[in-house]
Order: C-alpha cells, then structure tokens, then sequence
C-alpha cells in the first residue's frame, strides 16, 4: 500500500479506537494478530448492520427462514465439505526479512515486497481452527472451529424440511462466527482469524439454478447499493474458469474499491447440489427433498450469497468517513453512515449542564424517545466538543435543548451532513425521526 492508502486505513483505525468502535483484541497484552472487539458505539453498529441485514432477507421474506447454528460440528462435516483436504493456503518465507506471505495475494510473487529478498519454496497450510471435545487424554474428540458459518444449514435441511413448512424454492440464512488461522491477517477486519459471515443458501431445482442465481446476485448488490454512499466503489468480478469449483456453472463477487484495490465483500455462489450429496454420502442419510405436490424426489440445488459481516462493515466506515475543510481553517471529521446504521438516532444535549432545569428537560426528552429510539445523552460542558463527538461515530441529527424549550416545547435539531439546523416541535421529534428514517 502506498502512504496515503495506509493513510486512509489508519485514520478510520485511530477514529474506531478514539470513539469506541473498534478495538484490538487483548491490548493491554500487545494484542494479537487478526482479532478485534467491537466497543461500545461499535456493537451499536453492528447490531444495527446486522438487523438490516436480516429484515431484507428474513422478515420481508415469506421465502426465507432464520437459523443459528453451533461453532463445533462433528469432525466429519469438515471431511464431508473437502475443507479438511483442501482448506489451505499457501505461504512463502523471505530468507532475508523473514516475513511470511501469501503468494497468491502479491502483485510480485517473484521476490519480498518488504525487501525485495528470496522466497522460500511455498509450503501449503490448512487454515481451520482445530480444537479437542473433551477432558481425558485418549477419549477427546479431534474438531474443528467452524470455518464458515454456512455449514451448519446443510446440516439442518433435514429438520428445517421436516419442521416448517418451507417448500422450494425457500431459502436459509444464518449470521454466525467463522475462523480461519489466516497466514497473513491485515487491513484491520479485511482478514481477520475470527469473524462473522452471513449466509444465505437458497434452495431451488435445478432447471431453476439460473433465475435464482441472477435473481440474488441482483439483489444482494442492490441492497449494498441502497447503503453506500459511493455507488461506483461496487463491482461485480467474474470468477474465471480457473478458479471455480468443479461443481460451479459461474461465480461472482461484490467487491469494493478500498485504498488498496477492489476487495471481495460477498460472494455468490453456485453450489449446485454438491454440499448436500457430500452430506449424504457422508451422513448416509439420504438428504432429499420430496416435493409435496409432484411427489418428486430429488437433490435440490443451491445459490449462496456469502457476505463477511465485519469486512462489509469495514467498507462502510471507509465509504462513510468524511474530512470537510471548514472556513474558519479546522477539519470537521465526520461519518456519513445510513441513519439506519449509525449507533445512535439523535443525540440529545442541553444547552449548558450548569442549568439544572435544561438539564431536566433534556433527560425528560431522552426517556421520552429512548423507548423508541437509540438515542444518546451528553450533559457534559462543551457544545463544540459535543458536535465533534457525535460527528465522529455518525450520529445523524443532535437536538438542543435550550430556555426557547421551556417557553415553546421546541428543540434545535442540527444536520450531521449539512450542519444546518431546524427547530422542531417536541411532541413532532417522533414523527420527523420516522419520516428521515425511511
Ligand atoms: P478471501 O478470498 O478474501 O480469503 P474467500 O473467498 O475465502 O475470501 P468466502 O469463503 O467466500 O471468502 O467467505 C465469504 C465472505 O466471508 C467473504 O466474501 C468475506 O467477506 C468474508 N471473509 C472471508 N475470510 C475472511 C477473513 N479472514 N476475515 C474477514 N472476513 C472474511
């Protein structure tokens, strides 16, 4: 990455730390490499990321159903998905500098990056977590982490078959953890060791495979669209022959043009019937699915939408992170996140915290709208240092609460984008938020 590129990066990484979005792992013991917590306004986010997420594709959907399944599997799932044989990634050493790679991720895979030095001989490493079920020597039970989330919704067809009333074509979408011993974490949550993905598998017929397979790849880049700013830093890359499974007809990625080129965000997939003849051979369960109407029985097929929750939330803060000159010579910083995504709604702050019937009115204001909303309180003394908070962590709108208030029931509302301000009537707070938020 060029400077400004690592420029971009460590900005939104020190804005994430200074405002309680994100942190590194286990800091207090240096950290460690490819794990990250979410703080206080992160979790906000993310639940918030999460939410939308699911009503698209979930509660909007009489086609959909929702699972959440387990971290550890029986070990022989991971056989049974190929990742035990073929999960593995590459890695080469420089015999000068020492630092490992991934070649398949260098520009030049002829020589270190670093220091221009010699590579050892590429040496190939299965990246699944693996842990013992158990406590006694020679009775633990040898597994793995899950590494990806989508799984366990093979591993349930059976049940969700048998328990809803989902006919095809439905679809199962799950959000839930993956880890991966990634050779080379980097880029913040581009590639972390443990991270969310969220997964939609999509049943359907076979004959079928091309309508759904355009269908969800229409859809799932639209919904992106419908959430960034920047709707050119979206791309479709096509798979080529080379790279697809042997079982995929196509494949194509959302990407995202970060600082240091387009990135995958989320991958659609041709899975075929592929994961559940594995499963079957596997299993010897016999995993097909009788048609209720034609009594036919066969494999369905799939179409998977497989996002990373954390690094599709990483592009947001970096389409969203905003630096605005402003006349009097300061940097306003700002994110320009949906109002849907932002942690807070509206920030509510009195004039001055020394005046305690302003201080009364705004916490009257805060209980009013908090059982609705998610709003945030700051009494503290500077408005300036106010602004500049809620600026940084996206809240769209902070309301004032002033002495006009106690005389008309009135509040000043400023705009995180434009920084123009409105006054809006107490009692018309809830209907003005539900209109900006749709
Ligand atoms: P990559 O080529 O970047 O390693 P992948 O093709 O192996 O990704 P998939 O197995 O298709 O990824 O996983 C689906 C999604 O999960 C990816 O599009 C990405 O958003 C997310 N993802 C995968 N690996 C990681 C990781 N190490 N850290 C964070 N997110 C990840």
């Amino acid at each position: 990455m060029s400077n400004d590129q690592n420029d971009q990066v460590a900005k939104i990484v020190s804005l994430c730390k200074r405002r309680g979005i994100i942190f590194q792992n286990s800091e207090i013991y240096g950290g460690i490499q490819g794990f990250y917590d979410y703080g206080p306004i992160g979790s906000l986010i993310k639940n918030n990321w999460k939410s939308l997420w699911l009503k698209n594709n979930v509660q909007q959907r009489p086609d959909m159903v929702l699972i959440d399944g387990s971290i550890i599997t029986h070990p022989k799932v991971w056989e049974a998905s190929g990742h035990v044989k073929n999960f593995a990634d590459t890695m080469v050493e420089c015999k000068s500098c020492h630092k490992r790679f991934r070649p398949d991720l260098l520009k030049d895979s002829s020589k270190c990056p670093e220091c221009g030095g010699k590579f050892t001989k590429g040496r190939k490493y299965n990246i699944l977590f693996e842990t013992d079920i158990g406590v006694i020597e020679g009775e633990k039970t040898h597994t793995y982490l899950r590494g990806e989330a989508c799984q366990t919704i093979y591993l349930d067809f059976q049940n969700i078959v048998n328990s809803s009333r989902v006919k095809i074509p439905f679809g199962v979408a799950q959000i839930g953890k993956a880890f991966r011993n990634e050779i080379t974490p980097k880029n913040f949550l581009y590639r972390t060791r443990e991270f969310e993905q969220w997964d939609i598998q999509f049943f359907t017929k076979e004959a079928e495979m091309d309508k759904w397979y355009e269908y969800w790849k229409t859809e799932r880049m639209a919904w992106y669209q419908s959430l960034f700013n920047q709707k050119d830093s979206l791309q479709f890359r096509q798979h080529k022959k080379d790279e697809l499974a042997f079982y995929a007809k196509k494949a194509f990625d959302i990407e995202y043009q970060t600082p240091w080129g387009w990135a995958e965000m989320e991958g659609i997939h041709w899975r075929g019937d592929y994961d559940l003849k594995q499963h079957s051979e596997f299993s010897h369960e016999d995993l097909s699915y009788n048609d209720p109407l034609t009594h036919e029985k066969y494999l369905p097929h799939i179409v998977e939408c497989s996002g990373g929750v954390d690094r599709s939330l990483f592009f947001l803060l970096l389409d969203a992170y905003q630096e605005q000159k402003l006349d009097n010579g300061e940097t306003r910083t700002y994110l320009k996140i949906n109002p849907k995504v932002s942690a807070y709604k509206l920030a509510i702050f009195p004039l001055a915290s020394n005046k305690p019937e302003l201080v009364t009115a705004a916490n009257k204001l805060f209980t009013h709208l908090s059982s609705k909303y998610s709003v945030d309180f700051d009494d503290s003394s500077n408005i300036g240092k106010k602004y500049r908070r809620q600026d940084e962590i996206g809240t769209p709108w902070c309301a004032v609460v002033d002495y006009q208030t106690l005389e008309d029931n009135t509040v000043t509302i400023r705009d995180r984008d434009t920084m123009s301000q409105v006054r809006v009537k107490i009692d018309e707070i809830d209907t003005w938020l539900q209109k900006k938020l749709n």
